[in-house]
Parts: structure tokens; C-alpha cells; sequence
């Protein structure tokens, strides 16, 4: 499943070709992945077709490219996508090949004029792409990151209705360290659930949130209450540490569906201590580590190094 970096490797390959790009022609080959356009598909074709896209914007996992519309309402919408379990947004020059499972494409010119075609791919169709409103922030700060693109521009301080019940991502300039040790002080529940849970801080996965507890020697079930400020604080150092790196080198090469706009997978792989490493030695201390089943998923660690302490 994309995770943050996946995502925000999207978010920026997108953005130099999709930023300031008229939408020409909209194709829908599957109505199912529009599912979170409340209006049906003759709706998100009427409002995107002659829309100007403004820039391209993430906060966790929630991709949103606000827009100018034809009409030249002020309503401010956005174009959200999610990736859900398996989708890809390929950019591909006009009149490539096809890509197999294309459930939408979007035609777009370019700022330079180029004509270019943004591919929503999904094998298994959660991902989603939807027209929705922008509301303003709580908090009065940009909605999510976009690498400075729309700085002062009033779509920046905003978040589309879909994704604004999720809090922010470590990446994010605005990122509140304190909130989340004040959430994590209230929580009874173990830390990885704690870490998962979007509405406390966004954009950790499964992959990532294994890898962080690695560094930080913390057992996934150990109850978020129970972590001294200093080891909590580590545990955020390590979780930014990691999906900076992650963003760095384009994700994590995970399975086979997980590809950039240009359709190449990335190179996290090679850094993970303890995601898939199943009966491999800890690179710590040299005992296996070990898979446990949790929440339909597993987790991965050292029953060495990270040990729940009661
Ligand atoms: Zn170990």
C-alpha cells in the first residue's frame, strides 16, 4: 500500500507538469474510482473540463490539486486523489501506449503548452479521484505541503473537506510535536496503533511505523501512555528521519503496483531493519526477528531489542 513517501514522491513528480496545466478532455474508463465524487461522472467531467490546476498538494496520504474553474467561480474545489491500496498517477505524453487497468485519464496542456496525459491507474480500485470542496484550516496554516508553489495564494490555507479530519503529517512545516505527545500521553492503546491512527498525527503506515519502532527499541504494543517524554520525542525524530529518507530515494519498492509518475518503483527497500525481514538477524543485535500477527496485518521487530515493558 503507498505510504507518505510514495505518495509524496506523486505529489512532486506531478507538480512541474500539472501546476498552471489547463484540463483539455476528461476520459473515464471505470465510474468505480469515482466513488468520492458525490456528483457522478458527468459532474466531475463538466467541472473539470477548461479548469486550470494551481499546484499539487499533500497532507499524509491525500493528494489535492486545487483549482481555477472554467466559469471562473471563486467556490474553491480541488481535484482529490487517493492512492488507496493500489493506485498510480502516471503522467504520459499524449497518445502513448495505453496503460492496462486506467480507470481515468485527464488530458491536460501544459503551462509550456505541452499536451500530457495524467493516468489514474488502480489494480483494485480504493483509490479514489473526486471533486471537493476546500474549507479553511483550524488552524489558519497551508492545508499541506506543495514545496512553496501557491505561497500567499488563498487555496494554500486551505484543505479539501475529505481530508480535513486527519492531523497533520511529521513532514509538515506546521507539524505540532506537542500535540501529538499530549495525544500520546492519553492513549492506552499500543504505540504502533497509536502511530497508524490518522487523526493523531498522518501519513505512518504500516512499513514506516515498523521501522521507526525498530530505532526507537519500542514494542509495537507497548501503550503510548507509558512512554517518557524523551523516549516519545525519539520515537517522532525517528519516524521524520525515516520518511524523509524514504521521500529521498522515492519510497519503498514494496510490491509491484506502487510506481512514480513515470512508472519506476523506488529504493527504501534496501534501508528496511525490520519490515519483511522476517527470520533475518537484527542488525542490532543478531536475534531473528519476527513477525506477529496484528490487526489483519503484522508487525515486524526484535523480540531482543524491543521488548514490552511493563
Ligand atoms: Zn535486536
Amino acid at each position: 500500500m503507498p505510504e507518505l513517501p510514495e505518495v509524496e514522491t506523486v505529489r512532486a513528480g506531478l507538480a512541474p507538469a500539472v501546476t498552471n496545466a489547463i484540463v483539455e478532455a476528461v476520459d473515464i474508463f471505470d465510474a468505480r474510482s469515482l466513488k468520492r465524487h458525490h456528483g457522478g461522472p458527468k459532474d466531475f467531467k463538466q467541472i473539470l473540463v477548461g479548469s486550470k490546476i494551481l499546484g499539487s498538494v499533500r497532507r499524509g496520504k491525500f493528494l489535492w490539486f486545487p483549482l481555477h474553474l472554467a466559469d471562473k467561480s471563486t467556490f474553491p474545489l480541488a481535484l482529490v486523489g487517493h492512492l488507496g491500496m493500489s493506485g498510480q498517477m502516471l503522467l504520459r505524453k499524449a497518445g502513448e501506449p495505453e496503460d492496462k487497468l486506467t480507470r481515468v485519464t485527464l488530458h491536460l496542456k501544459t503551462a509550456k503548452g505541452k499536451s500530457v496525459e495524467l493516468r489514474f491507474i488502480d489494480q483494485r480500485i480504493f483509490g479514489s479521484l473526486a471533486i471537493d470542496e476546500l474549507t479553511e484550516t483550524p488552524d489558519g496554516k497551508p492545508g499541506g505541503y506543495s514545496a512553496g508553489i501557491g505561497k500567499g495564494k488563498a487555496w494554500q490555507n486551505l484543505i479539501p473537506i475529505q481530508a480535513a479530519h486527519i492531523q497533520r503529517d511529521p513532514l509538515d512545516e506546521d507539524f505540532d510535536e506537542d500535540l501529538v505527545l499530549e495525544k500520546f500521553k492519553k492513549k492506552n492503546s499500543g504505540i504502533k496503533r497509536v502511530l497508524l491512527d490518522q487523526q493523531t498525527l498522518s501519513g505512518i503506515g504500516n512499513i514506516y511505523a515498523d521501522e521507526a519502532l525498530w530505532r526507537s527499541k519500542l514494542h509495537y504494543d507497548q501503550p503510548a501512555l507509558t512512554l517518557s517524554k524523551a523516549k516519545a520525542k525519539e520515537l517522532l525524530v525517528h519516524v521524520k528521519e525515516i520518511l524523509s529518507k524514504a521521500v529521498e530515494v522515492g519510497g519503498t519498492s514494496f510490491d509491484e503496483q506502487y510506481k512514480n509518475v513515470n512508472g519506476e518503483s523506488g529504493y527504501f527497500a534496501v534501508s528496511l531493519n525490520a519490515y519483511g525481514m522476517t527470520g533475518e538477524p537484527c542488525q542490532r543485535c543478531g536475534r531473528q526477528i519476527k513477525r506477529d500477527s496484528w490487526m489483519n496485518r503484522g508487525s515486524h521487530f526484535c523480540p531482543n531489542c524491543q521488548k514490552l515493558k511493563v
